[in-house]
């Protein structure tokens, strides 16, 4: 009961807290895993808890679904990580005799993509970390909660319910860092309470540069990837009446500017900084897979992750959401276009 006061931000039971106690009480083999296509908050809250696991003589790995990009491959501890893309069998070996797998900033088993038969399958406890909407019910411990700025904010509430914020070292605060820094747009987005700022402030007593982690973070700008930007801007369609806007980019844009992941990253907020925008989306063809990726922002109490799940088989967060359809650019567009009609009275102003 004293544990749970000392971090009255960590919205866990204490069933839920001793149970986890329990589960690490002696080492284990553990497998830590993001959602696919891992982001800042995925792979910082992943590595962040790799490190910690592993002071405690636990035998942890991370795999991720698949690759992320080179502006996030500078955290302590990122040569570790296994990509089950690229190294299935090892992969599977390793989750297949986990103790313990450890879900981190998704809530639904559907956003690991070829991981989620051997996920499935396995054998191990598991425990979620997120703060998406709508948990599945697939682990033994769930500390869920929508309110959170980041899942690598919920890892310091974690480390900290367990009694060890004393344990964070500059590497641990350094991937906590990049995870809320990315996930909270700079700390700009509402969900950027009192107590990130707090968290923050404790993570640069351990010793962290904040800006030589935003230098490697957002300061990765190829020729490419600011033509590709140009490109998208040029394609910038704007809905006054509906107060939304809209960008789409083909696969044949992304040849023609040498695509690299990580290169359309923060495209689609750019609808939103126009006056009057409330909903923002972004297209972008995959043609190696074969569908569009749809990337959806909005301000105030519209929700994207209502729009996207209803819609395009995706969800997130009230103001951030992915989606994706299997139809062509033209008919996506044209399926929007429809969809956005009967949405047309919340969003006029
Ligand atoms: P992004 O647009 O940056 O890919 O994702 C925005 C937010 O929505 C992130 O929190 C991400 O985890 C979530 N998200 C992205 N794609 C999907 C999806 O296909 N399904 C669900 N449930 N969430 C998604
Ligand atoms: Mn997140």
């Amino acid at each position: 009961m004293t544990i749970v006061l000392n971090c009255i931000f960590a919205r866990m039971n204490s069933e839920e807290l001793q149970l986890v106690k329990e589960l690490l009480s002696e080492p284990k083999s553990i497998v830590i895993t993001p959602h696919k296509n891992p982001d800042g908050d995925a792979i910082g809250s992943s590595l962040a808890l790799w490190h910690y696991l592993r002071q405690h003589n636990h035998n942890a790995q991370v795999i991720v679904p698949n690759d992320f990009p080179k502006f996030l491959k500078w955290m302590p501890g990122v040569d570790q990580i296994l990509i089950f893309d690229k190294k299935k069998e090892a992969s599977l070996k390793i989750i297949e005799k986990a103790d313990l797998i450890f879900t981190l900033d998704f809530n639904d088993l559907g956003r690991i993509g070829a991981m989620k038969p051997a996920f499935e399958n396995a054998t191990a406890d598991f425990v979620m970390i997120d703060h998406h909407q709508e948990p599945h019910s697939y682990a033994r411990v769930t500390y869920s909660d929508v309110s959170m700025s980041s899942t690598c904010e919920m890892i310091y509430n974690f480390i900290e319910i367990l009694g060890d914020r004393n344990r964070i070292d500059e590497k641990i605060a350094q991937c906590i860092y990049a995870g809320i820094l990315t996930d909270t747009g700079s700390f700009k987005y509402p969900s950027t309470s009192s107590r990130t700022h707090r968290v923050v402030a404790d993570l640069i007593d351990k010793g962290i540069n904040c800006s030589s982690i935003q230098q490697m973070i957002f300061d990765t700008n190829t020729p490419d990837r600011l033509h590709l930007l140009g490109r998208a801007l040029n394609n910038l369609v704007i809905l006054k009446q509906y107060s939304t806007a809209y960008i789409t980019l083909l696969q044949k844009d992304m040849d023609e500017f040498n695509f690299k992941k990580g290169d359309t990253e923060g495209f689609v907020n750019y609808g939103l900084t126009l006056e009057g925008i409330r909903f923002a989306l972004i297209f972008i063809e995959n043609g190696d897979e074969g569908y569009i990726k749809i990337s959806l922002r909005s301000q105030g109490d519209f929700s994207v992750n209502e729009f996207a799940r209803s819609h395009f088989n995706g969800g997130g967060h009230t103001n951030a959401a992915g989606g994706r359809s299997d139809l062509s650019m033209e008919e996506t567009v044209e399926k929007f276009l429809q969809i956005l009609e009967e949405y047309k009275e919340q969003l006029t102003p």
